[in-house]
């Protein structure tokens, strides 16, 4: 079977009491040997939200099958809507009375199937709770629930002069529950930092129904940094329901220019030697030409054909964007710029962003699938690994694309496939494990943004030691003895009792062949 073929029924039911179970030399706690949904759970379910907010029809439950990830796909046993923290503590405890694994979910738009459900599990849909609650300018930070989108927090501030920084590609439609438990990034994270540096608190359902209070509005609270351990923690923690953002003044001026490049090995160099030279963009984002190719079919902008090209913006008071903005054009030109450009209005500064911000979506023109992958490296050897990449591309022979965050050294190379011949789609999976496995060779890891999900659990082992894994285990059953919370992500292996870190070992069922994950 390939990848993503889990499948709904007893065999799925044997999976989820197999992943049920995360803290390595632990009594087994919950004796599941198969999780089937009970009439009576559903019955408590559709009590604690309501029976329009309780989804069970085979139609509508397919709604929820994957994420963004969309070769992963299982059908959920029910879906909750909650629109309250006192609802979700109500669902939550109706699952640990039924022996349920919950697994909560945002917009869906996640990239590594974090969102993937497992078998016989509760999914918790945030999406209603989608209220601003509380603003407060003075003192920099907002109160939102966790369903409201990301790009809604920034127009609730527009007016007044403030913003909210972190600003994934997808933010008109992903989550800010999503973003916290993702950590997502985005282009103007490189200067203002990813969404760990914008959550200030929140608050959280535990496995046990308990609800806790972490950080919140004063900068500093004494004690663990638990907040900052709950960020990115792909919904493995609990759910959170409450979110305490950091909010920003706009900068006063913004300059933004448009840079192309014969390849990306000069686009690369251009990005290191701006960066050494002390100069901090906002944002400095690479395309490649075959994503250069795609963005042009889709939007229209009348972009050169070029090996490679740069997006950056520099902001901040405007006597030191100028000159810093000079700067770094002037290194560019150094670096081998061919082309440099400079929108001549906002509108058209909106025109160069929207060609970036929509270039996945645009590699869907030239390709019938494709698969985003998501890895970091050390600036310096951007160049280097882009041949790597290229390499592997040939070698396979299929196309890549890349658009990505160069500043942070986050790429995102796109596999290109197509589906409908035979094999393609497991070789561009194959391609892309290696790109991963060359960024932890580069000195690396295995995601910049996306997470580690269902997707990249198998290649935990290969980042981490067993020891630094055994330690993540703990953190993680502290919260969740029972492994109740998005049970089969991030860590490598079904972490049943007894079952050690390390190196991904595919279970005995895929091994039979009865179950696969590709
Ligand atoms: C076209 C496109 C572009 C993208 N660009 C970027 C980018 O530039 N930067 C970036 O970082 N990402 C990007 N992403 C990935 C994705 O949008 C982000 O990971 C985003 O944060 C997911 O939010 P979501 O609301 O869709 O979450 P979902 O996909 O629904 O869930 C993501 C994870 O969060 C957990 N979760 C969701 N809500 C909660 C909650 N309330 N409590 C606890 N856990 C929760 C889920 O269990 C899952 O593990 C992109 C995706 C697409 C499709």
């Amino acid at each position: 079977m390939g990848r993503g073929t889990l499948v709904d029924g007893r065999l799925g039911s044997k999976l989820a009491a197999m992943i049920l179970h995360p803290c390595p030399d632990r009594e087994l706690v919950l004796d599941l040997d198969w999780v089937m949904i009970s009439r009576s759970a559903i019955d408590s379910l559709r009590e604690a939200v309501g029976e329009r907010n309780c989804v069970t029809e085979p139609e509508q439950l397919r709604v929820y099958e994957c994420d963004g990830l969309t070769s992963f796909r299982l059908t959920p046993a029910v879906v909750v809507l909650p629109s309250t923290t006192a609802e979700v503590v109500e669902v939550v405890k109706i699952a640990r009375a039924h022996g349920l694994p919950l697994v909560p979910r945002g917009s869906g738009t996640g990239l590594s199937g974090g969102a993937l459900p497992v078998p016989g599990c509760v999914l918790v849909g945030l999406a209603r709770m989608k209220r601003i609650l509380e603003i407060d300018l003075d003192n920099g930070w907002m109160r939102v629930e966790p369903g409201v989108i990301n790009l809604e927090v920034s127009r609730r501030l527009s007016p007044d002069g403030y913003y909210y920084a972190p600003d994934p590609s997808s933010q008109s439609v992903c989550s800010i529950g999503g973003n916290v438990a993702e950590n997502s990034g985005g282009a103007h994270c490189l200067k203002y930092g990813f969404t760990v540096n914008h959550v200030l608190g929140a608050r959280v359902v535990l496995a046990d129904g308990s609800v806790l209070d972490l950080g919140g509005p004063v900068l500093d609270t004494p004690g663990y940094d638990l907040t900052g351990a709950l960020v990115g923690s792909e919904g493995t923690l609990g759910i959170v329901t409450e979110v305490v953002l950091r909010i920003l003044r706009k900068p006063e001026a913004t300059r933004t220019f448009f840079a192309t490049f014969p390849s990306t090995d000069e686009a690369g160099h251009a990005v290191s030697r701006i960066i050494a030279a002390g100069i901090v963009p906002a944002a400095i984002e690479m395309m490649d030409r075959l994503a250069i190719v795609a963005i042009k079919a889709a939007t229209g902008v009348d972009w050169p054909d070029v090996g490679a090209a740069l997006l950056m913006d520099v902001d901040g008071p405007l006597a030191e964007v100028e000159h810093t903005a000079q700067e770094a054009v002037r290194i560019a030109r150094e670096a081998g710029a061919l082309l440099v450009r400079l929108p001549k209005d906002e509108a058209e500064r909106q025109t160069m962003w929207k060609g970036r911000k929509s270039a996945f979506a645009a590699v869907g023109r030239i390709s019938p699938n494709y698969m985003v992958q998501d890895g970091v490296i050390p600036r310096s050897v951007i160049a280097q690994v882009l041949r790597e990449i290229e390499g592997l591309a040939a070698r396979a022979g299929l196309r890549i694309a890349n658009v990505f965050h160069a500043g942070d050294g986050n790429l995102h190379p796109l596999v290109l496939y197509d589906a409908r011949i035979h094999g393609q789609e497991e070789l561009a999976e194959k391609v892309g494990g290696e790109i991963l496995r060359a960024c932890i060779r580069a000195g690396g890891s295995i995601t910049g943004e996306h997470g580690v999900g269902a997707d990249k659990a198998p290649y935990m082992g290969e980042l981490f030691s067993e020891d630094d894994l055994a330690t993540m285990a703990l953190l993680r059953c502290s919260f969740d003895p029972e492994g109740r919370m998005n049970p089969g992500k991030i860590f490598p292996t079904p972490r049943l009792c007894g079952d050690r870190p390390g190196k991904y070992t595919p279970h005995p069922l895929e091994q039979s062949g009865e179950a696969g994950r590709g």
